[in-house]
């Protein structure tokens, strides 16, 4: 019962709650309350309606699906922070957004005519908390990110083995509509356009009674599975029509994997064709795309409905293709700078996949001169400037750039990163006492900025190591540290100016030279330190922004991650 209590108080006022406020205390969890986990729960908060609930009535509505109540309410779901993230995203999201270069797809009408200007981003993370930002329920034709899970649906259906007799798994390096093949005459993969089409070959052959519409048919439910049914996958005959009039290159491509490969179970050319056509003409919004994305994220069950859609072993295959070859030629340097499973489609769609994590898309019709969607891309690399979703970020050893992680379990492991530092700290442990010792450096320079140090900004660094340090330091020891900083400041080699930056730039030189021998948690106390300080008096000024991004920088911190926490401290001020 006490559990069960603990939860009542978190959403009552005087021994009662309401419906909106638990819906209130649900949505900032990040979980939609149109969740089927909580379907029960929002029926019986209608039936109630807004009279006031005490803590029988609630036990009694939440207690079908506590479980899942438990987990929005104390935070315990993948990404615990869920509104400081979504502000994150939206920084992001707005950065990326000026971004007017590259051009939508033209040959044929409808995309051709798309509003350039379309910009969203949604995302889902595996336990199907949700997000949306801008132009994410447009319904567009997901184009070649049909791809991916068309290859997942054939193995599936035919498995690894039948499938890679007709297609590669090497990534091409060529234009997605190239003729070109390996060697041994297959297509490339199953993303470039010669593959894909070998895989809706093969679909098609393995249901000989059935026409292409039909068999889209099939892929659209697997789509609809796959982003929890939030909406109606639709099918765009509009699109359908016009691809196939244009599609020259493509059936060119079909009579030489004929030709040359043979076809699988010798298919009607004409139905591999129209069913792959067909699948590129399926029409999806933002929102769902970043569903599915979310599915594969968590390994093929679907975060919002809990159905198993498609087995992991199928899932691991698809991103692998997905991460060497989704991105059409520009897959190596995207899967260096971002690394990340991603597919990209000519509509202006990219789904991309933080496994474990979370899965994301974008939606924005210019593309660049690759095919990709030129803001989906600019949004995939902020996002990875500042966040630790790269996928070998886990093996910086303790050196992302101080990258941000919304993990749950790196929150803990970050607390105990420093107690860790502060109770070495009081046994003079050689690194925390470094650590320390560059902390104090960089509060007092930043407050040397203007100057001189006033006395209230000495009590501000004295706090500041306090709440860090989690123990005072001694006034005494502080203005030894001060006159030491200012007797370098002035011992340079303009002493009446009191800004002499020499003795910075020593600073940052120190920082820079110890960057290496400091882990993440290190340069972050360090960053954290002088940032504080700064903002002390509620607003950063010019030159202080300045040395914050010089210490950043020498810290090996990036800029991005800077901003975030800049764009944190804007938003705390706007609050009060
Ligand atoms: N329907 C397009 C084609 O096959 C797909 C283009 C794409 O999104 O890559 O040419």
């Amino acid at each position: 019962m006490d559990r069960m209590r603990t939860l009542f108080d978190s959403v009552a006022a005087d021994g009662v709650t309401d419906a909106d406020r638990i819906k209130a205390r649900i949505a900032s969890s990040g979980i939609d309350i149109a969740d089927l986990r909580l379907h029960t729960t929002m029926e019986r908060l209608a039936e109630w309606g807004d009279r006031p609930i005490d803590f029988e009535k609630f036990s009694e509505i939440v207690g079908p699906e506590l479980r899942m109540i438990n987990r929005s309410f104390q935070r315990q779901l993948v990404i615990p922070d869920w509104e400081e993230f979504c502000s994150d995203i939206e920084t992001i999201y707005s950065n990326v957004a000026p971004n007017r270069s590259g051009r939508n797809a033209d040959y044929i009408p409808i995309l051709r005519d798309a509003d350039p200007e379309r910009w969203g981003v949604a995302v889902c993370t595996v336990d199907g908390q949700r997000m949306r930002l801008g132009d994410v329920d447009i319904f567009h034709s997901i184009q070649s990110v049909s791809k991916p899970l068309n290859y997942a649906h054939a193995l599936v259906r035919e498995g690894a083995d039948f499938i890679h007799r007709f297609v590669g798994t090497e990534p091409s390096g060529r234009p997605f509509n190239a003729l070109d093949m390996l060697p041994d005459m297959r297509p490339f993969n199953p993303c470039v356009n010669a593959g894909a089409i070998m895989i809706a070959g093969i679909i098609a052959s393995g249901s000989p009674d059935r026409d292409a519409r039909q068999i889209t048919q099939d892929v659209m439910d697997l789509w609809s599975r796959l982003c929890g049914g939030i909406d109606e996958v639709r099918y765009s005959e509009e699109t359908m029509l016009s691809e196939r009039a244009t599609a020259h290159t493509n059936f060119a491509i079909a009579y030489l994997l004929q030709g040359r490969t043979g076809l699988p179970r010798d298919v009607d050319l004409h139905k591999m064709l129209d069913l792959y056509l067909a699948c590129c003409s399926i029409e999806m919004t933002t929102e769902m795309l970043a569903v599915a994305a979310a599915t594969l994220a968590n390994g093929g069950i679907c975060p919002i409905t809990g159905e198993e859609v498609l087995p992991t072993e199928v899932v691991k295959k698809t991103l692998a293709v997905m991460q060497s070859a989704g991105m059409y030629d520009n897959a190596g340097s995207f899967t260096l700078e971002v690394g990340l499973p991603a597919k990209s489609g000519v509509a202006g769609a990219v789904l991309v996949v933080v496994p474990n994590l979370m899965g994301f898309a974008t939606f924005s019709p210019r593309l660049d001169e690759y095919g990709n969607s030129v803001r989906g891309v600019a949004f995939c690399r902020e996002l990875v400037d500042r966040f630790t979703f790269h996928i070998y970020d886990n093996l910086s050893g303790g050196h992302t750039g101080c990258k941000r992680d919304p993990r749950a379990s790196q929150h803990e492991q970050k607390e105990r990163d420093l107690s860790e530092l502060r109770w070495a700290v009081s046994y003079g442990d050689r690194y925390a006492t470094k650590v320390r010792d560059l902390m104090l450096n960089c509060m007092i320079d930043v407050c040397l900025a203007d100057g001189d140090i006033k006395e209230d900004e000495i009590t501000t660094i004295s706090a500041t190591y306090a709440e860090i340090m989690g123990q005072p330091t001694s006034r005494q020891e502080l203005d030894h540290w001060i006159d030491s900083r200012r007797g370098q400041h002035n011992g340079g080699e303009s002493p009446n100016t009191g800004q002499d930056q020499t003795s910075f730039a020593q600073l940052l030189e120190i920082l820079a030279s110890e960057r290496s021998s400091l882990d993440d948690n290190g340069r972050e106390v360090i960053l954290e330190s002088a940032f504080r300080v700064a903002c002390s008096d509620g607003s950063i000024e010019d030159e202080e922004g300045v040395k914050l991004r010089a210490i950043a920088r020498s810290l090996g911190i990036s800029e991005g991650v800077l901003e975030l926490e800049i764009a944190r401290f804007q938003r705390r001020l706007a609050q009060r």
